[in-house]
């Protein structure tokens, strides 16, 4: 018996199976939101897997110039290198295990690509993209960005065996360094079969599981590969076992409650808002991305 075996564990609310899409200048994501039947996971927005894509020499793709206004893009890239450069001048090379934690805010413009080198020789891109929404009040601040390189997150055997990340929040007392803007946790677990990981996520948060390979057991139902699984927000206990090896992604964020308002790069509370979003974009107002050179490099 563990001390968590007589804690109250949080119930399953449903699986969501990721489906297939193509995104920016053709890339392939699996996409478990935002889809007809369910449009976000308050307060997450949007939930891309990109890849893994073993891509030919001069197959390559990904996102161009492309604007965003109103939520924070956070990417965590696996396998490959993206570079990405936006109109605040910033410019940056995303690595393997690093981080990007953008609040797109009154608004950006940015381009997301694999680096000339995997554009030029190919290669293995992997990753993936999170929409976190932002408060009414936070979605007209200037833009920012952080990164983060891979060694500047803490990673920790669990008692329960295998491997935890903590990118943002707190998992089993470790901290992730993302300073984010609303309640949000982040993690990632690498488990060989029969390893646990138990996490208590405060009451009324939203939670959720996404094993992106192996499966896993989450408090009792069994998720594959591109399967995820939402809980209850009730109190209580998210125990995740490795029914083979398994890799999942936990998060949970603090829901907002507040209307949407959303059209594709721009997600604010009203029509109105939204409208104003594409004036904006279309008369130049979150600006253009500076020529190559010209930025401040991150990398
Ligand atoms: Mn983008």
């Amino acid at each position: 018996m563990t001390e968590h075996a007589t804690q109250q564990r949080r119930a399953v609310d449903r699986v969501v199976t990721a489906h297939r899409q193509t995104e920016g200048g053709g890339f392939v994501v699996r996409r478990p939101f935002p889809t007809a039947g369910l449009d976000n996971l308050d307060p997450f927005l949007l939930f891309d897997e990109m890849g893994p894509t073993e891509y030919a020499p001069g197959g390559a793709i990904g996102a161009p110039d492309h604007p965003h206004r109103g939520f924070e893009t956070v990417t965590y890239l696996l396998d490959g290198a993206m570079e990405h450069r936006d109109s605040t001048g910033a410019h940056g090379v995303i690595r393997p295990g690093a981080v990007q934690w953008m609040t797109a805010g009154c608004g950006v413009v940015h381009s997301e690509m694999p680096t000339d080198q995997i554009q030029r020789d190919g290669g293995r891109v992997h990753g993936f993209q999170i929409w976190v929404n932002l408060r009414a009040a936070d979605k007209m601040t200037p833009p920012r960005y952080q990164g983060f390189e891979a060694d500047e997150f803490a990673s920790r055997t669990l008692a329960g065996g295998g491997r935890l990340r903590v990118i943002a929040g707190d998992i089993d007392g470790v901290e992730g360094p993302v300073n984010t803007t609303s309640p949000v946790t982040y993690g990632h677990v690498t488990l060989a079969a029969g390893d646990r990981v138990d996490w208590d996520v405060p009451a009324g948060h939203t939670a959720f599981v996404h094993v992106f390979e192996g499966a896993a057991n989450v408090n009792g139902t069994d998720a594959a590969d591109g399967q995820l699984v939402l809980l209850s927000r009730e109190e209580g206990t998210i125990s995740v076992t490795a029914t083979g090896h398994a890799e999942a992604l936990l998060l949970a964020g603090e829901p907002l409650r507040e209307p949407i308002a959303r059209y594709g790069p721009f997600v604010m509370n009203s029509r109105q808002e939204i409208v104003t979003a594409f004036e904006d974009f279309e008369a130049g107002r979150l600006g253009t991305i500076p020529a190559a050179g010209s930025g401040v490099i991150r990398d």
